[in-house]
């Protein structure tokens, strides 16, 4: 099937401030075709940013939505910056259980869907102080007002374990912006709730690329764009956001068993023909669309094939294609977990790097800024 890969690079209005923290319209999205071409002409010229906080194990939603992106762009020579927030994890609970173990199973994780660890460069936020003092400059570049109108934020806070909101959380789009912009990645392969933190990822860059240009004109940083796959928002078993930490995703490496037991859970609805109309059946619908995405094929050939088999024979037909899809992935991870020492090699070497392009980019930062 043609996936409906697409970037977004907001124009006209969204652009503005007062608009900062505003979902752009994927209907508005310009398609992936002209980013393919530039990024093969010149595959050099870009960089990739993106990463997965460590809160459990990397689910169907971040293979549709973003690991698959993240491997392609790889494949075609495009430099891959993968970080593994740990601090993040703190903004929506109190303390970040099995933090090292979560880390480690992230890294397992892309490098079994096909991550090169030797042209990669995966790194934990903690690992990396410079990129973290970028923090400060752009904490003053956004408004409270702005912080406080981002629709993610405001989801994240429906969902967290806190009574109270922290800080962190509240600017938790600034880090990311300190996260994209420290390595000045122009391509950040991300799923549709990270839409308004790109949105102030860029207005971050333009707020101090105006604020702070080099004597000569040029300035600091780049404004990235977000890319969306066929999936940007995949929904769990429970019809919400398919998210790690909400207990309603389908992990990369479950076995298939329990892919058949939590498929088996998935909510559907009573009518007994099956119908791809993602607007007016969001759970059906979803199952149709992971289907058509584990074989190759259109959502609409999916529901036709179904027919009227009804919510079981729905998820017969995604258990096995999800079960098939991810016999490879799950078969090479269970390789590669015998070697946890080989997982720490590669986070050692990224956080090595990291560190060297942030020091770079703070210095930089502050030189711009008039520091001593
Ligand atoms: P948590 O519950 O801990 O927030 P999460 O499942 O939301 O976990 P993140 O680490 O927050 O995962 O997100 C990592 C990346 O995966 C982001 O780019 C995000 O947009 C993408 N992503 C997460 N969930 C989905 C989903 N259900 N569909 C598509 N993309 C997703
Ligand atoms: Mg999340």
């Amino acid at each position: 099937m043609t996936t409906t890969t697409a970037v977004a690079e907001p124009t006209g209005p969204s652009d503005t401030d007062t608009e900062t923290a505003g979902l752009a319209d994927l209907s508005d999205l310009a398609g992936f075709d002209a980013l393919d071409e530039s990024v093969r002409a010149d595959p050099a010229a870009h960089r990739v940013l993106t990463g997965d906080r460590p809160t459990g194990p990397l689910h169907l939603g971040h293979y549709f939505g973003s690991l698959r992106n993240r491997v392609r762009l790889q494949r075609l020579g495009v430099e891959m910056f993968l970080v593994i927030p740990d601090y993040q994890v703190i903004t929506d609970r109190d303390v970040a259980d099995r933090l090292a173990e979560h880390t480690e199973n992230l890294v397992l994780d892309y490098l079994a869907t096909g991550i090169d660890a030797d042209r990669a460069t995966v790194f934990t936020h903690s690992a990396v102080p410079a990129l973290n003092q970028l923090l400060l400059p752009f904490l003053s570049l956004v408004s409270v007002a702005e912080l406080h109108r981002n629709p993610t934020v405001k989801d994240e806070i429906a969902h967290s374990s806190q009574a109270a909101v922290n800080g962190l959380m509240l600017t938790y789009p600034v880090h990311q912006a300190a996260d994209i912009l420290f390595c000045k990645a122009d391509l950040v392969p991300v799923g549709k709730d990270q839409l308004p933190h790109l949105e102030v990822t860029r207005t971050v860059a333009r707020r101090f690329n105006e604020r702070y240009p080099h004597p000569d004109g040029t300035t600091v940083f780049p404004r990235p764009r977000a890319l969306l796959d066929a999936a940007p928002l995949l929904l769990g078993t429970d019809g919400g956001k398919m998210s790690k930490s909400r207990g309603n995703s389908i992990p990369l490496a479950a076995d298939e068993d329990t892919t058949a037991r939590l498929l088996k859970g998935a909510k559907t609805d009573t009518d007994r023909r099956i119908t791809y109309d993602p607007a007016g059946r969001p759970e059906v619908s979803n199952l149709v669309l992971l289907a058509a995405l584990c074989q190759d094929r259109t959502p609409e050939e999916v529901a036709e094939e179904i027919g009227d088999g009804g919510a079981a024979a729905l998820k017969r037909t995604v258990t096995e294609a999800v079960n098939e899809h991810f016999r490879p992935i799950r078969a090479r991870r269970a390789e590669l977990a015998a070697d946890r020492g080989h997982l720490r090699d590669v986070l050692r070497a990224g956080s090595e790097r990291a560190n060297a392009i942030a020091d770079a980019t703070l210095a930089e930062v502050r030189e711009v800024m008039g520091s001593l």
